[in-house]
């Protein structure tokens, strides 16, 4: 007999709630928590009722699913009792960048976690947080900001910054970043910001710099502009990072107080 679901939503059309009352018969197992829904998570040819624990058990809102009881049509699976973690934020993709075939989103047999891995070469393709470097450069006390130029948040100031390329360290990212967005040679000095921006998948982190010469409008930018503290645009501010970023710095005066740590959801 198959339940009457209800779609969840968007976020996934493999992730679907279902009434626990109309739904008893599958799982026998007892309760502990007042829960009032299970959820069925369908993996290709795998079906596995799980139970959510709620918060405790894993990284972010969704994940804590435990298997307690499952029913193993097939395909490869983690032993039982393993947390299994499933990711809403998990970016779609359609086809191997190794092969070309379609990829299947999966828990591979030695993960706990979905992947997307390829039908046809089983390359797991892993997804993780991107790297943004930025720079609060200076100028006799006064900040050097960007108004971008670019989505998203086109027309808003930001501190120059973006993401991280292969082969540089952070503090060269946050250099070039301040050169391609503001045309500014820095004296980079030391990072003092790191931001988890979870809802993003992404680490933003700034470092100081003193500015070397003149600086101008780059691509990404309509303008750049040195503000003094009591002149800086905070209700035009692009970004909720480098508001913190900025706020910190300001806090700082100068001093090298270590990392300042900040998590955005
Ligand atoms: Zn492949």
């Amino acid at each position: 007999m198959r339940p009457r679901v209800a779609a969840r939503g968007s976020l996934d059309d493999r992730l679907i709630d279902l009434d626990i009352r109309k739904f008893a018969h599958v799982s026998n197992v007892r309760c502990s928590l007042p829960l009032k829904r299970r959820k069925i998570l369908k993996f290709g040819r795998c079906r596995r009722t799980v139970r959510h624990l709620g918060r405790g058990g894993g990284i972010g809102r969704r994940s804590g699913l435990k298997i307690r009881r499952w029913q193993h049509l097939g395909g490869s699976s983690p032993p039982p009792g393993t947390t299994l973690i499933c990711d809403p934020m998990l970016p779609p993709m359609k086809y191997c960048s190794n092969c070309g075939s379609l990829v299947g989103r999966t828990v591979p047999a030695d993960d706990n976690r979905e992947r997307w891995v390829c039908n046809h070469c089983d390359t797991t393709h892993y997804q993780n947080p991107l790297i943004v470097v930025g720079c609060v450069v200076e100028q006799e006390g006064r900040i050097l900001l960007c108004k971008r130029a670019i989505e998203p948040r086109y027309g808003f100031w930001t501190v120059p910054a973006g993401f991280m390329e292969l082969g540089e360290s952070l503090a060269d990212g946050a250099a070039r970043e301040t050169l391609e967005e503001a045309c500014a040679k820095i004296e980079i000095g030391h990072m003092f910001a790191s931001i988890d921006v979870i809802h993003a998948g992404q680490v933003h982190m700034f470092f100081t710099g003193k500015l070397k010469g003149g600086f101008g409008a780059g691509d990404e930018s309509l303008e750049t502009q040195l503000f003094s503290e009591a002149d800086i645009p905070w209700d035009d501010l692009a970004f909720r990072s480098g508001r913190f970023a900025l706020q910190k710095y300001f806090e700082d005066r100068g001093c090298n107080n270590g990392v300042h740590i900040h998590e955005l959801r």
